[in-house]
């Protein structure tokens, strides 16, 4: 649809007052600004024929209206989209990140001779994450999974749910709660590990901080399984290889620096990481170091500005946050347990 159209505008506007008196919190527009908008040429409209901005000036208008309009009648509504695009961050509240779940190093093979000296890094996050909120494609475990690849995809699932608690995103489960149960405790149990950490201790770093680069460590590579019938395209997946435990730096709004890890193998993990602020763009000064697993805090000595090799280890699908904080001041983790808005029970 061409989004200047007022009869276009008028429909969305319409459908989402109706959602918000009924109490709806929030809505995704979907395809938008996943999808593209075709050139018009309709000579009766009000733009200039063919492309220019009036397509960003038409949604520009949608979303304002939308977004004021409904917040009239529910002051928390929220509006997102399916996929981002940097000219909508002001007038949206959130987006689906669709790449969370299905990007493999392996696509960039043909790339380059030897991926091992390839670091990646989440480039949208990297630059946007503070003025964004990111929610997850579904994490999904259907029966077919189990009976048709004899549990190969979880590794692939279990991935994705680490790699939302690394990257800041909030997961997001679309199936009914017995069957997350039934057919998968370790992902179930795995999904509250990353909500907990985005909702909590983590909240000051993955949610509202500014990205670092990632963390160097050298640790045993893992493959996923075959995946059949990957959630939004419904295609299969093929096996690719990973690191077992995925990472990564933050710099929060107060100045403390939190490093993320989690180990998605099936068994521990020995690893060393160097602590070394040289090379960040942040001061280099002696701080208090913790160390707080699965949102249990407690203290690792001093960082005293020299580079400091910390030894660790890490158990299956733990969460390991690593925080620098100033010397001589409560670290300001939250780590007690909270109650979850919403329960996954059978
Ligand atoms: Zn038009």
């Amino acid at each position: 649809m061409d989004p200047t159209a007022a009869l276009y505008q008028q429909a969305l506007l319409n459908l989402t007052l109706t959602l918000a008196k009924y109490n709806v919190d929030g809505i995704q527009l979907d395809s938008f600004p996943h999808g593209r908008v075709p050139i018009c040429y309709d000579k009766d409209h009000d733009h200039p024929i063919g492309g220019g901005n009036w397509c960003f000036h038409g949604w520009q208008d949608i979303l304002i209206r939308i977004r004021n309009e409904a917040r009239k009648i529910n002051t928390n509504f929220v509006l997102t989209s399916e996929g981002i695009a940097e000219v909508y961050l002001p007038y949206l509240d959130g987006f689906n990140e669709e790449t969370i779940n299905t990007i493999s190093p392996d696509f960039f093979k043909s790339a380059f001779t030897d991926l091992s000296k390839i670091s990646f890094i989440p480039l949208w996050h990297t630059v946007y994450h503070e003025f964004s909120v990111a929610y997850g494609v579904n994490i999904s475990l259907h029966s077919i999974h189990i009976t048709q690849t004899n549990n190969s995809s979880l590794t692939f699932y279990l991935r994705a749910i680490g790699m939302h608690a690394m990257q800041g995103i909030i997961p997001n489960a679309w199936v009914s709660s017995s069957t997350f149960l039934t057919f998968s405790p370790e992902l179930n149990t795995y999904f509250q590990k990353v909500a907990l950490s985005l909702k909590t201790y983590g909240k000051d770093f993955i949610r509202f901080g500014e990205i670092l680069r990632p963390p160097k460590i050298n640790v045993p590579m893992i493959q996923s399984g075959w995946v059949y019938q990957l959630p939004g395209s419904g295609f299969s997946y093929p096996p690719f290889t990973f690191p077992s435990v995925i990472s990564s730096a933050w710099l929060s709004t107060d100045g403390r620096i939190a490093y993320f890890f989690t180990n998605v193998a099936n068994r521990t993990i020995d690893f060393d990481f160097t602590i070394d602020l040289t090379s960040e763009s942040v001061p280099n000064e002696t701080r208090a170091l913790y160390e707080i697993r699965d949102g249990s805090i407690h203290s690792l000595g001093i960082y005293n500005g020299f580079l400091k090799i910390i030894k660790l280890t890490i158990a299956p699908r733990e969460i390991l946050m690593l925080l620098l904080a100033p010397l001589n001041e409560d670290p300001t983790v939250t780590t007690k347990a909270v109650e979850m808005g919403g329960k996954i029970s059978p």
